[in-house]
């Protein structure tokens, strides 16, 4: 299982991991909503989320299909998630209490990359997210 929390740990949650599953995503409403140079997501399957603590903290924004969440108390983003799928939750490593078990296997939306970035040439690199 993935523990999570928000910067402030107002917000907790846990959920299954899909192993393997972890792309960096260079697409600019990633670095936008992240607040980062890129966003690394670990997919789990969503119908295993649970929240531990603070759901009613939890703020939601929709943009180009997705869901994004984050704590209303201290700004974290906590995860994504597709308005119509059911299969697929995508949390933003940052969330994650041992954010060092993870390694991405991909490189995505490198189109879109900002210039100061090195990409992994260890893995793939996508000009979209990958079909899983
Ligand atoms: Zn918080
Ligand atoms: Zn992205």
């Amino acid at each position: 299982m993935i523990q999570g929390a928000c910067l402030c740990g107002a917000i907790a949650f846990e959920v299954e991991e899909i192993p393997g599953l972890v792309f960096n995503c260079h697409c600019l409403r990633c670095r936008k909503s992240h607040g980062a140079a890129f966003a690394t997501q670990v997919l789990s399957k969503r119908s295993s989320l649970k929240f531990s603590k603070g759901l009613a903290l939890l703020c939601e924004y929709e943009s180009t299909g997705s869901i994004r969440t984050f704590c209303s108390r201290c700004g974290s983003r906590l995860m994504n998630y597709g308005k119509n799928e059911m299969d697929y939750l995508s949390i933003a490593i940052s969330a994650i209490i041992n954010q060092g078990d993870f390694r991405p296997i991909g490189e995505c939306f490198v189109a879109e990359k900002l210039n100061f970035i090195q990409l992994d040439s260890s893995i793939p690199h996508h000009t979209e997210l990958p079909e899983l």
